[in-house]
């Protein structure tokens, strides 16, 4: 499997799905401790995506993200926009012009985009938000190319296993940022919608690689 430009419109393609066939739970999930608009923004903003890939066809994976960057934050309101913007941005600074992904790059865009979502949104590991899902995917990621054997496919499954377990081990978790702060306690019970999206796109990842 080689992670190209084709493996990356593929993965882009296969996010704006899921956010279409996930939007209605993304709303549900939004609404119980948030202000349910994150299923709408996420189905709006990939939809846009896909939009700019037709037009302007990058050459390479890191001009891909680039642009899906450059969407996201024009496109996805809310908190989520300039969180998934920036972590979509680092990722493809990470990447550079490079035509091909290997195991150790891919690893460290996927700690790359997790860092600026931390940088931007100052959470951090069990404040119950999108960094839930990314830390112990960027963390697998590293795992999983740390004895050199790690394939592209198998650093893949590894974030996206380790971002679906943190995205579910939300449920319990008080919230301390982001609007779903506001609740509390009552927040507790819920799973985080940037979690469980930051999930669907990482599962996304494999699905375009498999
Ligand atoms: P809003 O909360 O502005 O309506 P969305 O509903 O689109 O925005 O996105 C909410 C998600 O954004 C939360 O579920 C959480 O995962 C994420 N989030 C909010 N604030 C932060 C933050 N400071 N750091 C990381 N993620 C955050
Ligand atoms: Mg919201």
């Amino acid at each position: 499997m080689v992670l190209d430009v084709n493996w990356a419109v593929r993965w882009l393609t296969l996010c704006a799905q899921a956010m279409a066939e996930h939007r209605v739970w993304l709303i549900e999930l939004d609404r119980a401790i948030g202000d349910s608009d994150h299923g709408e923004n996420m189905d709006r903003g990939f939809q846009a995506v896909l939009e700019k890939l037709a037009e302007a066809q990058p050459e390479t994976p890191g001009a891909a993200l680039k642009l899906t960057a450059m969407t996201l934050m024009s496109k996805v309101g809310g908190a989520a926009g300039p969180l998934y913007g920036t972590a979509f941005l680092r990722a493809s600074t990470a990447l550079g012009d490079a035509a091909e992904i290997d195991p150790g790059s891919l690893a460290d865009a996927l700690v790359a985009a997790r860092d600026g979502i931390v940088a931007r949104g100052k959470a951090e590991s069990g404040d119950k938000t999108m960094v839930d899902a990314w830390t112990p995917a960027a963390e697998a990621a590293q795992a999983a190319v740390a004895d050199g054997t790690g394939t592209v496919l198998g650093v893949l499954v590894a974030a996206a296993e380790a971002a679906e377990a943190g995205a579910v081990a939300t449920d319990p978790l008080v919230a301390r940022k982001g609007r779903a702060s506001y609740l509390g306690e009552r927040s507790a019970g819920h799973r985080d919608p940037g979690a469980a999206s930051s999930a669907l796109i990482l599962r996304a990842a494999v699905g375009a690689a498999a």
